[in-house]
């Protein structure tokens, strides 16, 4: 029978304080199939990995327990001290001592009494583990990048290198929306001017092959190999082929039909943020030609219907100000907004600046635009205050941002869900905010939700970062070997773990009328395993007998 040790880790105060560490190591010293107990003040430190090492080596563990915190946070550290040993990293349990015990049950004895019991379903458990092996598969470290704005443009020049193809797939030509827009904030430096150091950059890049005003037809494949077939206008077909994907196409401004009490639609003179900066820049006058005197900006048009805020359009509406001052002194600019969202320090000095150039800021509670022969009328409500008018010569409105329409078309070709506002979801909106359910499918830009040219230029890092350092020319894709696998035999082709798989890693196969499950895209939810009533899904790493060994254990 293998040999089988036993780590302790203090977590300096957090679990020595919480758990009496000393009555488990004399609990469990009495129980034959445990071989040593070590213990250590942090496991995970320097000194705590070489003293794992140094532990499994001396005491010539063969599996061993470690009880100290969440998987999440140490698994793949103690893995990988396991493998430097030679031993396999499977036939290692972590025992989440911390989260679960020590941090949640404030009574000393009842935090140890829990902990002892978590303990000694890990010993019973660890006897049925199987040596895993990892495979690997040869990988393309091209990317596919969709969206020819600045989220895609930025992802293509950040991931273009030496040995590895970059498609940038636009569906129009590239600039996406940034090229109707005047003036970059908080900068104020001009969108223009900038977009087109990008597009030359991105054009002289040897590593990136640009495929613009092109219909992407479908991408096949999965986490290393997928193929992309695209038509372009010349009626050509092409086959790209790279080991991931970035959705990068920008989010739509919204459109507020109906907006009539706002003037939309329905007057001269009154314009979306979005058509006002697509204006010919010459053009700060009327409609009929006369100079503009006062411009009123009204916040949060469609916030309502829209649901959700979208963060980029008070600071917009900030720089489109300025700008109009910057450009006509005479102008008077006065800002009608609910709510300010300022995020970060940075916005908050782009508002003080903003009103030190003299642009007037009032909060309104209700507000509607009318219009006379010469002019268009404000009317609104401030809170608690008395209703009051002023006369503007232009009418503003700011609107948040919508998903773009693409965005159902490639959440399906993907199996990627998308949230309650038609946005694509993260994987996890804080650990995993550029990854998708999709291995090697990742987001940037307006994919996701709102944001501004800097968000799509920080996420096009993020995701380049990410697929640099899991596709290296020259290199096979390692697999995670923590999967899934159906018995042919057993399975009867109910097609159930389809259903339940949200990777879409399981397809039946007609012919033969059984599930089949590509090892690439499994995460090894267990979601299948779970609902196969015939017992052909199989959780390498969650197999019945494990699960049941330590139930029974926790039960006695
Ligand atoms: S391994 Fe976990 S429990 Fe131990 S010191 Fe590190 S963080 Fe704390
Ligand atoms: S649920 Fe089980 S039996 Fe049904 S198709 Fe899937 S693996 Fe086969
Ligand atoms: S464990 Fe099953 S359900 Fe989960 S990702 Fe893998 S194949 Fe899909």
């Amino acid at each position: 029978m293998s040999k089988i040790g036993l780590f302790l880790c203090e977590c300096g105060p957090n679990i020595a304080e919480a758990i009496d560490l000393d009555r488990i190591a004399q609990s469990i010293e009495g129980d034959k199939t445990v071989a040593g107990i070590e213990r250590h003040k942090l496991l995970c430190s320097t000194d705590g990995k070489k003293f794992l090492a140094e532990g499994i080596e001396r005491n010539e563990f063969e599996r061993i327990i470690i009880a100290a915190c969440s998987p999440k946070q140490h698994e793949a550290t103690f893995m990988e001290v396991m493998s430097s040993t030679g031993c396999n990293p499977y036939l290692m349990q972590l025992v989440n001592i911390r989260e679960q015990c020590a941090w949640v049950t404030t009574d000393k004895k009842a935090a140890t009494d829990k902990a002892l019991v978590l303990i000694r379903a890990a010993i019973r458990r660890i006897k049925y583990h199987d040596a895993l092996e990892k495979k690997e598969i040869e990988c393309d470290p091209g990317v596919i990048v969709i969206g020819g704005g600045i989220a895609g443009i930025e992802t293509a020049l950040r991931t273009a290198q030496p040995a590895r193809t970059i498609y940038l797939l636009a569906e129009a030509t590239l600039g996406g929306s940034a090229k109707n827009v005047r003036i970059l904030s908080p900068t104020m430096r001009s969108a223009k001017e900038f977009l087109n150091e990008k597009i030359e950059s991105v054009r002289h890049n040897e590593h990136i092959k640009i495929f613009e005003n092109c219909t992407i037809e479908e991408i096949l494949g999965f986490f290393g190999n997928f193929v992309a077939h695209v038509h372009t206008k010349d009626n050509k077909k092409h086959e790209l082929k790279a080991g991931a994907v970035v959705l990068a196409l920008d989010a739509q401004q919204y459109v507020p039909h109906g907006a009539h009490s706002l003037g939309y639609g329905k007057f001269e003179d009154v314009y979306t943020a979005a058509e006002f900066e697509a204006l010919p820049s010459d053009s700060i006058v009327t409609k009929s030609g006369r100079p503009l005197h006062s411009v009123a900006i009204i916040h949060c048009v469609g916030r309502k219907k829209l649901g959700y805020c979208s963060k980029m359009c008070c600071v917009n509406s900030m720089k489109i100000a300025r700008d109009i001052v910057n450009r006509s002194r005479e102008t008077k600019v006065i800002q009608f907004y609910k709510n300010l969202c300022l995020p970060g320090t940075y916005y908050d000095t782009f508002f003080k600046e903003t009103k030190a150039q003299g642009i007037e800021f009032v909060r309104y509670g209700n507000i509607d635009v009318s219009r006379d022969s010469e002019h268009l009328t404000i009317r609104y409500k401030s809170f608690g205050n008395a209703e009051r008018t002023v006369p503007v010569d232009m009418v503003i409105l700011s609107t948040g941002l919508t998903p773009s329409s693409r965005v159902k078309d490639f959440a399906q070709m993907f199996n990627i869900p998308v949230d309650e506002y038609g946005f694509l979801k993260q994987e996890h909106t804080i650990l995993e905010p550029i990854s998708t359910v999709t291995e090697g499918v990742y987001i940037a830009g307006g994919m996701h939700g709102p944001g501004d040219v800097n968000d799509s230029i920080a996420q096009a890092g993020a995701a380049a970062g990410r697929i640099l350092s899991s596709l290296v020319p020259g290199k096979r894709l390692e697999l995670e070997a923590k999967t899934s696998n159906i018995s042919e035999t057993m399975c009867v082709g109910c097609g159930a773990c389809v259903d339940v798989c949200a990777y879409g890693a399981i397809t039946l196969d007609e012919d033969k009328n059984i599930s089949v499950v590509n090892e690439v895209l499994c995460r090894g939810c267990g979601n299948c395993a779970a609902v196969c009533r015939s017992g052909a899904a199989r959780h390498r790493h969650f197999t019945n007998r494990q699960i049941s060994q330590e139930i029974l254990q926790i039960l006695e």
